[in-house]
């Protein structure tokens, strides 16, 4: 091993330790520290997430990329190190030339803008939150233009967030979604709705843990390697494959909720669980790719877990935990969990619906950095979005374009994500089901583990090494497309609804 590789290894363990300790922290303060320990906790995290940022952008680090990055070096490097020294030479590139000064304005900025998104939504206020939307804009496309000169600024955040996508691919496939889906909502929309009393009432928050927990067994999420927490608002968090956290929440009242939250949650961390263990704590490991990550945790709740068959091999056991679920036959719950309603609110919305959700989103974010619409009008854009899609009107902006706190911290570009994760489920559902049978079938014989070793085979394993691009060619051999997945919901929908 040459000299510089050994001080290179040795330098990215040591920046591992500080990434260990900020990981632990933050997961700590979502899911446990008292309210008086958090000034505490902010100022260890602090402390710990500078130093990993200075080692992470160090000339000391530059030099060592930069040399391991020479023909004769470089070629020395076995395929995992290339991956590595190419991806962390690139990145840090891209950052050196932000100017640290404009970085920082940036950071204060979107601790300022999140602070006044909590306050203009509590009070359903836009006006609050407008000078801070208007700075966020503006700083993104700033750091944009310094990271990608030349390149049109709202296809660098797209490729921030899922790598090689660009706004004319995703207005392709949206375009697409919107022709076939629009009739589809509208003849669901006006069919008969199911009945839901039964699922009203009081349900045992102790039994519900202990739903999650068969769930999770079920699906594949390892306890040796993972974890569960509590939260307000449910996420994944892994320090490397041998320790994955998911998060959960527990409604009384809404049982459903904890239970496909720990089926989305589980999917992002049977994926993280799943990686290649050499890639750990380097940027080969832990997958950065937004699409393709939603891709995991949406397979295993929308494909899988809104499969009647999915239930079939464990409805009775939750039953026997939540016995209410006795009274609701599983072709009741089957209804309920497929429920599809013109809702207002996006994380609340059923698997069809929310695509027109991700949709109108992304006609904003392109309206703001394409055609600079100005950030006061975009609550009329927005309400007449939902009415044209859904039908509906928010009331206030809080339930309209104040629900979500990712513009606060200049996530744009963030939201198509969420779709194209679905639209690629679609084409591993063709996959999965030329390769290995009908996954009806395999779910009904309580053979969804064979449907996991082939996502962790043919996926999770390849961890951050593989782009989004790279992962539609290798698994599914084709470019991306929305056929497959408006193929599923006409087909399913139309069996559910009686179309
Ligand atoms: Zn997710």
């Amino acid at each position: 091993m040459s000299e510089t590789l050994e001080k290179l290894k040795k330098y990215l363990e040591e920046k591992s330790q500080y990434d260990h300790v900020t990981t632990l922290l933050y997961w700590d303060m979502e899911t446990g520290t008292p309210k008086e320990g958090l000034a505490g906790h902010v100022d260890a995290m602090t402390y710990f997430s500078t130093k990993a940022f200075e080692m992470g952008t160090s000339k000391e680090l530059g030099e060592m990329l930069e040399t391991l990055s020479k023909p004769e070096e470089f070629g020395q490097l076995d395929d995992t190190m290339k991956f590595i020294v190419t991806r962390m030479k690139r990145d840090m590139d891209k950052e050196k030339r932000i100017p640290a000064e404009r970085y920082e304005a940036y950071v204060r900025a979107q601790a300022e803008a999140g602070n006044a998104w909590r306050e203009a939504k509590n009070a359903s206020d836009y006006s609050i939150f407008v000078p801070h939307l208007k700075n966020m804009i503006t700083m993104t496309a700033e750091l944009a233009g310094y990271t990608d000169p030349g390149k049109e600024v709202y296809d660098v955040l797209l490729d921030n967030y899922e790598e090689g996508m660009d706004s004319a691919t995703v207005d392709r496939l949206f375009d697409e979604l919107k022709k076939e889906l629009f009739p589809l909502v509208k003849q669901i929309l006006a069919a008969k709705q199911p009945e839901n009393g039964k699922f009203q009432g009081n349900f045992d928050v102790n039994a519900q843990k202990e739903v999650q927990w068969m769930l999770l067994d079920y699906i594949g999420f390892s306890r040796e390697k993972g974890t569960v927490g509590e939260t307000e608002h449910p996420f994944t968090l892994n320090f490397c494959s041998k320790d994955v956290r998911v998060s959960n929440h527990y409604y009384e009242k809404e049982p459903l909720s904890a239970m496909f939250s720990a089926i989305h949650e589980g999917g992002h961390g049977i994926f993280e669980q799943n990686v290649n263990p050499d890639y750990d704590n380097t940027v080969a490991g832990s997958c950065y790719y937004m699409g393709v990550h939603e891709s995991q945790s949406r397979f295993y709740e929308n494909i899988l877990g809104r499969n009647k068959n999915f239930w079939l091999p464990i409805y009775e056991k939750l039953g026997q935990l939540l016995p209410q679920f006795q009274e609701i036959s599983l072709d009741e719950f089957y209804r309920e969990i497929n429920h599809v309603k013109n809702s207002l609110i996006r994380t609340e919305a059923d698997e069809v619906t929310y695509c027109f959700h991700i949709i109108l989103r992304y006609e904003i974010e392109k309206a703001i950095f394409r055609e600079h619409v100005a950030v006061e009008d975009l609550p009329e854009l927005w309400n007449e979005k939902m009415k044209e899609y859904l039908g509906i009107v928010p009331a206030n902006d809080a339930e309209g374009i104040l629900q979500d706190m990712h513009w606060s911290d200049g996530s744009f570009g963030y939201f198509p994500s969420y779709l194209l994760g679905s639209i690629y489920d679609g084409m591993y559902l063709d996959t999965i089901e030329k390769e290995l049978g009908s996954v009806d079938e395999l779910l009904a014989a309580g053979k969804i583990s064979e449907i996991t070793k082939w996502l962790n085979e043919k996926i999770h394993w390849y961890g951050n090494t593989r782009t989004p691009k790279e992962v539609m060619e290798k698994v599914c051999g084709t470019e991306v497309s929305a056929e497959p997945l408006i193929r599923y919901f006409k087909k399913k929908y139309t069996e559910i609804y009686e179309l």
